[in-house]
This record gives C-alpha cells, structure tokens and sequence, in this order.
C-alpha cells in the first residue's frame, strides 16, 4: 500500500535530481513508508543512452528513456511524488532545509543532492544528434566493447584525453589522440608512442556527414574517416545546491561523502555522477539505495526510534 502523498510544500525528504540514483532512492524511501517529493530540473543525463549494454539485467541492451520510465513507475508505484521543476536555492532554517521549487518555498527534514554533471559536448555541427545515435560517444566503460577493432578518435583538451584514448586500446590497435585544447594541457603525450595511439594537434574544422551519420572530422582543409568519435572534455557536477550550504567540495568539483552519502552538512546526503567520478548507472543506484538507507536510519535516530 503506497504511503500517503508527501505535502508538496512540506515533504520529511526532498530529492533533487530524478536520473537513476534519485529515482531509485524515492523507491527506497517510499518503501521506507516516507513522504518523499522528487523535483527534477529535465534531461536526466540517462535520457541520452542510446542502448545500454552493461546494465546489470539487460543482456539484450535498454535504452536510457525505458530505464527511467521504469524507474519512475517503481518510485510512484509506492507513493513518491515527481514534481518537474529545477531547485533554485536551498538553505537551513533550525532544523529544517528550505528550498525554492516552482516559486513556492519546500521545507523538509533531509535532502538527497542526486544532481549529476554536464558533459562538456566537442563543438560539432549535430552533435547533440550524434550523442543519441552513438556516433559520438562519452563513455568508454559503458560502450568501450562494441568499439572493438574500430578505427576510434578521441577528442580531448588535456591528459584526460590521453587517458581515455589508452582506455580504448583495450579494444582496438587503431585509437587516435585529436588534441583540440592549449598545447601545454598535454603533458602525458609521451605515453601515447608507448601504446602506438596516434596524436593530432588541430581543432576540428569540419565535419563529414553521410545522412546523420559523422563519418570523418576535418582539420586544416584534411578528412579523416573514423568509425566512432569519443568525446573525452569532461563534465561539470551540478553541486552549487550544496556548495552553498558549505558543503565540502573535492579537487574535481565533486561533493565529498562518507560511506553512507552523508556530506559535510548533517541532513545533506549526495548519491550518483555528483559524487563519484565513475559515472555509471549501477554506481547511481547503489550509492542511492546507500544513501537511502542511512537516510531513513538517521531519522530514526533523531525521532528516538533506534534500538542499539
Ligand atoms: C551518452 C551517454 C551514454 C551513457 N551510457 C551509459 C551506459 O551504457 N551505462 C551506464 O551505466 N551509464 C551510462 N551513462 C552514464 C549514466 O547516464 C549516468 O551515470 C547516470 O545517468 C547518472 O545518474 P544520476 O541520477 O546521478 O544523474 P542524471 O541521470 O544526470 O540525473 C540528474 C538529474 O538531476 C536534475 N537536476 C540537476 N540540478 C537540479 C536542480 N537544481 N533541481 C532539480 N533537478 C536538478 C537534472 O535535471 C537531471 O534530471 C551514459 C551517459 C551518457 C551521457
């Protein structure tokens, strides 16, 4: 039997963010028997998965849109709430979070910070496009196998690149390094000979299309046929909601956790690509359903409900 729908102006648990780990925290806290509200800004970074291969119980593959619609089913299936809408603020009042949701002020007890990142997308004519067709790719660990003996470029700005073009010979002999940032921001470029990836300095001029399909990038009036194209420029976590709570932030622009997602601030818990730099869908949901967990664990405690 679903719990009752949480007040929407006064929620015990507000999560920020439905992609997989907020979405997959409201089923735990509504199977918790608590009022929970999600509020979600759109475009959970999930809703770009072409077609899934390594989530876990999928040996078929699933596309990010059906991930979340399932998900979504589960978390109401059991009372939470969903409500669209980006969270412009949050602060502390006493013993409550207060946040600004759709003009109107939500208070609540605890809050789960499931915001994820934005990915910092090359600059190519259609890229967006290309992203949810799986010609231009973000995530060697989820997709890295069917780049297998393809001819793979790489498109970074500094040593991340160099990283994730050395990822890939995992997969293929034929892996090219297409440096577009400032020279000096390549100080690993030695390794590349060691591991026979090819390195080019340009930025990318131009781009071949063959019906949607990218089929080679174009630099100084040259072309360059590629199979697949990955983009390794890097994401941006979304954690100015806790930053201004002064929550502690890693090097990396992260919120720093214990091991039961509970930031710096106490009642402030953080779960998914926010948190941990492997951004992956199985990460998401189980620092999600750790969270949770503590979550409803620390109310509890707080409400004298613990026995020790
Ligand atoms: C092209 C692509 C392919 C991928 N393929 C795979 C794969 O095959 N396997 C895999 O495991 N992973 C894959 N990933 C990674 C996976 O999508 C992420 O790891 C996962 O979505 C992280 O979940 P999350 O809930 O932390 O964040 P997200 O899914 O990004 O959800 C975050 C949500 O928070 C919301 N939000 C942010 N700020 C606010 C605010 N202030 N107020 C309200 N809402 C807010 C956003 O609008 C968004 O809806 C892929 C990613 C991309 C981009």
């Amino acid at each position: 039997m679903p719990v009752s729908a949480s007040h929407p102006d006064a929620p015990e648990i507000l999560v920020i963010g439905a992609g997989p780990a907020g979405l997959t925290a409201a089923t735990y806290l509504a199977r918790f028997r608590r009022q929970v509200l999600v509020a979600d800004g759109g475009s959970p970074r999930a809703c770009w998965i072409p077609l899934s291969h390594n989530m876990p119980g999928f040996p078929h593959g699933i596309t990010g849109d059906a991930i979340l619609r399932r998900m979504t089913e589960q978390a109401q299936e059991y009372g939470a709430t969903i409500e669209p809408g980006a969270v412009g603020s949050l602060h502390r009042d006493g013993d409550r979070f207060v946040a600004r949701l759709n003009g109107r002020e939500v208070r609540t007890r605890a809050v789960l910070l499931a915001t994820g990142v934005v990915d910092h997308h090359p600059d190519l004519p259609g890229v967006e496009r290309a992203i949810e067709r799986a010609q231009v790719r973000i995530c060697p660990i989820c997709d890295g196998y069917e780049a297998t003996d393809k001819a793979v470029a790489v498109i970074g700005c500094d040593d991340t690149g160099v990283r994730e073009a050395s990822f890939l010979r995992t997969y293929s002999r034929r892996v090219t390094l297409i440096h577009v940032g400032p020279p000096e921001a390549l100080t690993a470029n030695g390794e590349l000979d060691r591991l026979g990836i090819e390195l080019i300095r340009a930025p990318i001029d131009n781009v071949r299309l063959d019906g949607d399909r990218v089929t080679a990038l174009g630099w100084n009036g040259t072309f360059r046929a590629f199979d697949l194209v990955y983009s390794a420029l890097g994401t941006s976590p979304n954690a100015q909601l806790a930053g201004g709570l002064g929550a502690a932030v890693g090097e990396d622009g992260r919120l720093v956790v214990d091991g039961h997602q509970r930031t710096s601030v106490p009642g402030l818990y953080a779960a998914g690509d926010v948190v941990r730099g492997l951004n992956q869908i199985a990460v998401a949901t189980a620092e999600a359903a750790i969270g949770a967990t503590a979550m409803h664990n620390d109310l509890r405690e707080a409400d004298g409900l613990v026995v020790r």
